[in-house]
């Protein structure tokens, strides 16, 4: 389906987004031919920023789901309600994107449970239509729907893996933290420390970043290296800040935990 024609109300304030690669090309083509979009990468690295920063542009309407291991099919498509002894259907988050023509963004769709997936695959191929198996009828997407998910490869067992069946409906955007002069231009402009911190902070996460080790959960985020910035303006030392909101919460174990104190001296001396 081609959108290029239409007029959609234009939004006039835009999220900060700093692209990185060709991701917005890659997501406007993909909108625009009402694909699927599926975005890989580590937490924290700016997928869910993205997605707001093109619905600003694209001028569409947002609609985001945080998915969770209890969230079930009617979470997403809605159910039935009482209200003043009546029952009365209420339309899920997913339901009112597809009537709205909004972009719908599931966060961490893989944690979802396995039969919600199920109810976005005739949505998220071209037959752009969604089953409400309770109400007993499809609807038909409204031009502007788009449908996107995002997952953490580095997150999930075998077992939570995205389906093949659903992956294979989507385009997909590949995101990583940004290089170290666009990741420092990103702390700069997000907690408002100055460019030197900033910088001191990038490269302590880029040595976090090459450390191998099962100690660690995760790797230091570009939102981490944020929330160091917000403590340091606020007065504590690079240092305190760092072991606070990047040492800290990366690990609970204690000679993972000793290491990163040492780099936080080493790095931000
Ligand atoms: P994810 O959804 O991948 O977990 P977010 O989009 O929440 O990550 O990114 C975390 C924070 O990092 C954002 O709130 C934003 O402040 C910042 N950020 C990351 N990448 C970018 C970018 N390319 N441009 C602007 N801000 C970014």
């Amino acid at each position: 389906m081609n959108m290029t024609n239409r007029n959609f109300e234009q939004h006039t304030s835009f999220p900060f987004y700093v692209p990185v690669k060709n991701e917005k090309a890659v997501f406007r083509a993909a909108y625009q031919q009402g694909l699927s979009i599926l975005l890989k990468g580590p937490t924290g690295c700016g997928k869910t920023r993205f997605v707001e920063a093109m619905a600003s542009e694209l001028g569409r309407p947002l609609i985001t789901v945080s998915c969770h291991d209890d969230l079930t099919t009617a979470d997403l498509v809605g159910r039935f309600l009482m209200k003043d002894g009546a029952t009365e259907w209420v339309d899920g988050p997913l339901t009112r994107a597809v009537r709205e023509g909004a972009i719908c963004y599931l966060d961490e769709v893989v944690e979802a449970r396995k039969d919600t997936t199920v109810v976005l695959h005739p949505l998220s191929d071209y037959r752009r239509q969604l089953p409400i198996e309770r109400l007993g009828l499809t609807l038909d997407a409204a031009p502007g729907f788009c449908l996107v998910v995002s997952y953490n490869p580095g997150y999930q067992s075998v077992l939570k893996d995205l389906k093949d069946s659903t992956r294979q409906r989507m385009v997909a955007i590949e995101f990583d933290y940004p290089q170290p002069e666009v990741e420092q231009r990103i702390v700069v402009e997000e907690s408002g420390l100055d460019p030197e911190q900033a910088q001191k902070l990038v490269k302590l996460a880029q040595a976090i970043r090459r450390i191998e080790t099962g100690g660690l959960r995760e790797v230091a985020s570009t939102r981490v290296l944020i929330a160091a910035g917000l403590l340091a303006v606020q007065g504590l030392s690079l240092k305190e800040a760092a072991q606070a909101a990047i040492a800290c919460p990366l690990t609970d174990d204690v000679q993972v935990s000793n290491g990163l104190a040492k780099m936080v001296e080493v790095y931000l001396s």
